[in-house]
């Protein structure tokens, strides 16, 4: 038996992490983690039998700990120490945002696998997070489901035989449209994702493409590849989740329907695999696969993405911030989407890029960015 905490319990990933579990005879979750959902965490828990829970709303955590017979972990440090007791050999980290970052570390500080879907861990930190990977000989393994293709493709290539690693993308709700037509989407255009259901946050940078931009930087750091030989193409039926382009010519390619349990349940059972309910792909069904270049003109956010990877130190960070700034904003009806990008080329002019030496480096850089992305979202309305 596996023992599994999943972090970010409450969303479109972690509720399917819980299936997942349950459908699973190798695997038995031991906690779960959620910002402030605390009524949906508390029948997750129930649902699972999970003595351990934990919320970072503090607020939230004492709603929960009137109602919960077993050990609730309240505030930021919650999910550390959640993550640490618990007695658990695979982290699942769900959360949303940068946020998700403080789990990452607790997790491969204590050696403990992870299964990471909560890519802003590796945009923001990703020297430090695979260098802690590294001392503490604990596991990333991916579950975004490109990474994951990725990942099991490469799997058995020898070191030096890799000459391109191609991640595919949807094309978002706006795909064909120009950038002057976009401008003013509204949130409910945005969340519209042709092929994925997935939390809020997710659904609007796959519309503007960062989504992309910020798995090529993951893609970086997981498979240590130069930005130069990661390729993005837009696919819109979403069934190749990614490509390898080997030394000999060989192209290898993933293939699925568009079902997050298949990279959950792989993240969660490596190095096994154990069988999954979901629809098998019958090629013959969907009949054309089609894939063309991204349009950096209409989505600037992957061209910024690239050049903010390139730039290294605290710039990935930076444009991780600036863009969940403008990313709540816009769904919260105070930016137009057109803007989103704006925001985020506004705050990596001037942020100072900085060396990453240590954690507390990635946080100032977060905070400032913050504040800076915060003033030029006032800045639009105004
Ligand atoms: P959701 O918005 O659906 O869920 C986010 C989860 O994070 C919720 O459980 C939320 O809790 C929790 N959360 C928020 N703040 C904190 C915090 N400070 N500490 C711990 N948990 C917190 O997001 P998704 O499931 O869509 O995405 C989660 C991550 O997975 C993202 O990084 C995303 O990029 C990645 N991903 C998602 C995919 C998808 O299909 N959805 C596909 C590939 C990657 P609460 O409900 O209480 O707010």
């Amino acid at each position: 038996m596996r023992k599994v905490v999943i972090v970010g319990a409450t969303g479109s990933i972690g509720r399917q992490a819980a299936e997942v579990v349950q459908a699973s005879d190798e695997l038995e979750a031991v906690g779960l983690v959620a910002g402030r959902s605390w009524k949906e965490l508390l029948a997750l828990a129930e649902t699972l039998e999970v003595e351990r829970i934990a919320l970072a709303d503090p607020g939230a955590a004492a709603l929960a700990a009137e109602h919960f017979r077993g050990r609730v972990h309240a505030g930021s440090e919650g999910a550390i120490e959640l993550i640490c007791d618990a007695g658990c050999d695979v982290v699942l980290n769900a959360a949303v945002g940068a946020a998700g970052l403080t789990a990452t570390i607790a997790a491969l500080g204590e050696g403990i696998d992870l299964a990471l879907a909560n890519k802003e861990s590796l945009v923001v930190a990703g020297e430090l997070v695979t260098a802690l990977a590294e001392a503490t000989g604990a596991r990333i393994v991916p579950v975004d489901s490109e990474h994951s293709a990725l990942f099991q493709l490469l799997r058995g290539e020898a070191p030096g035989t890799v000459e391109r690693l191609v991640l595919t993308a949807s094309g978002g709700p706006f795909r064909g449209r120009s950038r002057e037509e976009i401008a003013h989407a509204t949130v409910e255009e945005a969340l519209a994702h042709p092929t994925w259901r997935m939390g809020g946050k997710i659904t609007v940078d796959s519309a503007t493409l960062m989504n992309k931009g910020l798995e090529v930087i993951e893609a970086h750091h997981l498979f240590a590849i130069d930005y130069d030989r990661i390729e993005v193409l837009v696919h819109p039926q979403s069934i190749v989740h990614g490509l390898v382009e080997l030394n000999d010519g060989a192209l290898l390619a993933h293939l699925g329907l568009p079902d997050m349990r298949v990279p959950i349940s792989y993240a969660l059972h490596f190095p096994d695999r154990q069988d999954v309910a979901v629809p098998r792909l019958d090629l013959a069904v969907v009949g054309r696969l089609t894939f063309e270049r991204p349009d950096t003109d209409t989505f600037p956010c992957l061209r910024l993405a690239r050049e903010a990877g390139r730039a290294g130190g605290t710039a990935p960070c930076v444009l991780n911030a600036a863009n969940e700034v403008a990313v709540a904003a816009f769904l919260d009806r105070r930016l137009p989407f057109g803007a989103i990008a704006a925001v985020v080329e506004g705050a990596l002019e001037r942020c100072e890029v900085r060396a990453v030496r240590h954690f507390d480096d990635v946080l100032a850089a977060d905070s400032e960015a913050r504040r800076v992305a915060e003033e030029l979202v006032a800045g639009v309305r105004a």
